[in-house]
């Protein structure tokens, strides 16, 4: 990720809604593809202050402040008059289900999920991953339900059974349980499951895992993905899991998997991996605009992957040094290699008539 410059010449970042020296408005240009300051106009409307492109808040910047994103408004095609009611970005656009608004608390966490999926789509963008709806001309259409598990209120006797939400994927749609953007619930998490890092970021990288396969493999290059991540129709997901659950990780899972659950069944080795391709990707750019390294070329992966072991390194021992844990667990053995190439040859960016913005 890079960091964007207001014209008052206040560094802003990704998550910036304001600009903190001159206090004008920021946000994300869909035109720009960048966060920009706007000016206000006469019908109290903006414009955005690089492009002049006439901006109206995305919804949920608009009525919850929980994105920064602007929409192109309708009146850069001439129409006379327009509300944002209604106009969601190309993050927001796909949520189905958000957070009950109600709930002390929700609102904080409903904040947190939208930051961390509109920094997994950039991310895609960035690498030319496809993601949208059928009426986009993407199967299966994305969706977004972002739920609490439902705990019966015995102050008012209120009926029915404790609903526990799993965070996962099915066909399509994301579900998050929005407990994971509670901090104290998602470190026990990682504790109880002894996973080396465990992020509301990591999540939705996973998650979109997931739905890249539905979109680029299934019933399209299986055979290929087979060869590398194993059958997944053999064993079954489930008998998979639940041997997972109750034997624990494989005994020699660090050569072969980037993590313990990985190992689980093929499709979440396909999805640990994914999100690992997307960790590297976002880390080398952010490295590279931080002046920490030389760029490096994203098309090319035996590059990426060597400059990241490299930088792993460096922040391994930085992390270190104050008490964090480790920046870059994984080890990147041949296999993972192999398999980081072939997610790599799904993204755009492998191709070289691809673009980067
Ligand atoms: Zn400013
Ligand atoms: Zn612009
Ligand atoms: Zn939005
Ligand atoms: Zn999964």
């Amino acid at each position: 990720m890079r960091s964007f410059t207001c014209t008052c010449g206040n560094q802003l970042f990704f998550d910036n809604s304001i600009c903190m020296r001159c206090k004008r408005d920021v946000g994300w240009c869909p035109c720009c593809r960048a966060i920009v300051d706007v000016t206000t106009t006469d019908d109290g409307g903006f414009a955005c202050a690089c492009c002049r492109t006439l901006l109206v808040k995305c919804e949920n910047y608009a009525r919850h402040n929980v994105c920064n994103r602007f929409v192109a408004s309708r009146k850069n095609e001439g129409s006379q008059s327009e509300t944002s009611q209604g106009m969601f970005c190309d993050c927001c656009r796909f949520n189905r289900i958000v957070p009950d608004l109600k709930v002390p608390g929700n609102k904080e966490k409903w904040y947190r999920l939208e930051a961390v999926k509109r920094r997994t789509i950039y991310g895609l963008d960035r690498v030319g991953l496809p993601y949208g709806t059928q009426a986009d001309g993407v199967v299966p259409s994305l969706i977004f339900d972002f739920k609490g598990d439902i705990i019966p209120d015995r102050r008012y006797r209120q009926m029915g059974p404790f609903q526990k939400v799993y965070t996962g994927h099915d066909n399509g749609v994301i579900t998050i349980n929005i407990q994971e953007a509670d901090d104290v619930e998602r470190e026990k998490l990682r504790v109880n499951m002894h996973e080396a890092q465990r992020s509301l970021l990591g999540h939705f990288r996973h998650e979109f895992g997931h739905y890249i396969w539905d979109v680029l493999v299934k019933g399209k290059r299986e055979a290929d993905c087979i060869a590398l991540f194993g059958d997944h129709n053999n064993p079954s997901y489930d008998i998979a899991l639940a041997a997972y659950y109750k034997d624990g990780p494989k005994a020699d899972w660090l050569m072969t998997y980037v993590s313990a659950y990985a190992s689980s069944h093929p499709w979440e080795d396909f999805a640990e991996t994914f999100a690992v391709y997307l960790d590297m990707q976002s880390s080398l750019d952010t490295a590279a605009h931080g002046k920490l390294i030389q760029p490096v070329n994203p098309a090319d992966l035996d590059a990426m992957v060597e400059a990241y072991k490299n930088l792993g390194i460096a922040l391994n021992e930085m992390n270190r040094t104050i008490g964090l844990l480790d920046f870059l667990p994984e080890v990147f053995a041949d296999p993972i290699h192999e398999k980081l190439r072939f997610i790599h040859q799904l993204a755009g960016i492998s191709s070289p008539n691809f673009k980067t913005s």
